[in-house]
């Protein structure tokens, strides 16, 4: 890995971070606030969050096995894979490598920061190979874009390749596990001590069933993490969701009760798939969801709009021609969406 100044941003480098009122200020002790220009009434909603969610962290990195100074948490993971490009990715010169066919928000953010993204298709089983993607590389790319399990493929990537893009590779790698904990393959939070270029994120807006609280969550070294946190809102994670965030993550156990449901029908779903007329191939997954793909795939998709049923209709995207994804509901909607299929 170069070091780590040479991948920052010089701006960024230098940043002297805005200091808030309740940064100056952390201790327990004291209890009369006058430092915030708060309104003393309408309690708990008067007050300004904690801006480094020190509760939520203590937690989760019980639950994860991750030190809290390798811990931020952001608005969704939208924020955690926009602010590596305002880190590291100066606008007009430098460009980021990605894998395609991936989940889109890595390329808007990179268009968003006018940063070149350069996609390296995966092979005809949705694999990456290590040394092509490193062949996109030149010494202006600062950040490597994987997923695994990978959206909308849903298959997890070899991690020995994985692994050989982080050692080969001497800028960020970033590794979105955003499906991990419906994953045979095990997370990546474990290499973070020795390989120092290595971000991995991941939400509570899947397994955790918090998609509508915004939050997620980068592990990566406490180097990185601290610009992260010098260069994100002062309080960016509210305290509505640190408080829904602190119950949910209370209750680890019912998250394995809802994983366990979900594969079990997910594999009735996808035999099911592979019984129906209309579709040709159901691919491997390690997520929620899995991709199938079917005779006429936009067709099929207008089908179940019609009858009140939404799938994600995939079939334009590179090497998902006439797919449809398919996100793993609940048995009633998982039979439903069937009952409607096999009436094709
Ligand atoms: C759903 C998803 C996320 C989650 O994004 P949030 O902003 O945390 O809701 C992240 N990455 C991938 C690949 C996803 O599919």
């Amino acid at each position: 890995m170069k070091p780590l100044e040479q991948l920052v941003r010089k701006n960024i480098w230098s940043l002297a971070p805005y200091s808030s009122a309740r940064d100056e200020y952390s201790g327990k002790e004291a209890h009369v606030f006058l430092d915030a220009n708060e309104n003393p009434y309408n309690a708990p909603y008067n007050r300004y969050p904690d801006p480094l969610q020190r509760e939520v962290k203590a937690v989760l990195s019980k639950v994860k096995g991750v030190p809290e100074n390798m811990i931020f948490l952001g608005n969704g993971s939208d924020e955690a894979i926009d602010l590596p490009y305002r880190i590291f990715c100066q606008p007009g010169r430098d460009n980021v490598v990605s894998i395609a066919p991936t989940y889109g928000m890595y390329k808007v953010c990179a268009d968003i920061n006018d940063i070149e993204c350069r996609e390296v298709l995966l092979d005809d089983n949705y694999q990456l190979h290590a040394d092509e993607l490193l062949k996109a590389c030149d010494e202006n790319t600062k950040i490597v874009w994987l997923c695994s399990p990978n959206n909308p493929t849903g298959n997890s990537l070899d991690r020995d390749e994985i692994l050989k893009v982080i050692e080969g590779f001497e800028g960020i790698v970033i590794v979105d596990e955003a499906y991990i904990d419906f994953a045979q393959q095990q997370s990546l939070r474990q290499e973070l001590p020795t390989h120092p270029n290595l971000i991995i994120l991941q939400t509570m807006s899947k397994a955790w069933g918090s998609a509508a609280i915004r939050m997620g969550m980068a592990f990566a070294s406490p180097d990185i993490i601290s610009i992260y946190n010098k260069v994100k809102y002062p309080y960016n994670v509210n305290l509505l969701t640190q408080q829904q965030a602190l119950e949910a993550l209370s209750d680890p156990f019912e998250v394995d009760k809802w994983v366990k449901t979900l594969l079990q029908e997910r594999s009735r779903l996808m035999q099911a798939f592979n019984d129906l007329p209309i579709c040709e191939q159901v691919f491997k997954t390690d997520a929620n969801f899995f991709l199938a793909r079917m005779t006429d795939a936009q067709k099929i998709y207008d089908y179940l709009v019609d009858k009140g049923i939404i799938v994600r209709n995939r079939s334009r995207i590179q090497l998902c021609q006439n797919c449809l994804r398919v996100t793993v509901g609940t048995r009633t909607e998982n039979n439903e969406l069937l009952s409607a299929l096999r009436q094709w």
